[in-house]
């Protein structure tokens, strides 16, 4: 696949397109394909702010610290042990008609979405392509 960034730098190797949509896991399984779970990555990657914040999500502001002042193995414990994410991560947590979702195994829905949207992270995903 081309791709302008690795072009821009003469790289030449496998290039990796990451799909940061949770319902795309919902669709896929809809129509048959076997789905290794769930495509959301929070808490599971650290997200670097430009000011130095890490987040768990970059469209989630809940700084777990600053690797300016956090070593990053501190900033790894707290994003694992941290109770709100883990919660966030809880398919159980979910409300409306996310929480009824035969598919909210693989989805889920977007948490940073039901919370720009409606202003509670456990809502349902306003922009879920099933619904
Ligand atoms: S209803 Fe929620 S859990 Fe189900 S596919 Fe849509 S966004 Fe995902």
């Amino acid at each position: 696949m081309a791709c302008i960034a690795h072009d821009a730098i003469g790289y030449k190797g496998f290039s990796k397109v990451s799909v940061y949509e949770p319902s795309y896991s919902a669709l896929m399984s809809s129509r048959g394909f076997e789905v290794p779970g769930r495509l959301c990555s929070l808490s599971q990657t650290m997200h670097v702010m430009e000011d130095g914040s890490v987040r768990p999500c970059p469209y989630i502001p809940y700084p777990l610290g600053n690797v300016m002042k956090n070593g990053l193995k501190d900033l790894w414990r707290r994003l694992k042990e941290d109770k709100f994410l883990q919660g966030l991560c809880d398919v159980n947590r979910v409300k409306g008609k996310c929480s009824e979702c035969s598919f909210k195994e693989v989805c889920g829905g977007c948490r940073a979405r039901a919370y720009w949207m409606l202003g509670d992270y456990f809502v349902e995903d306003k922009v879920c392509v099933l619904m």
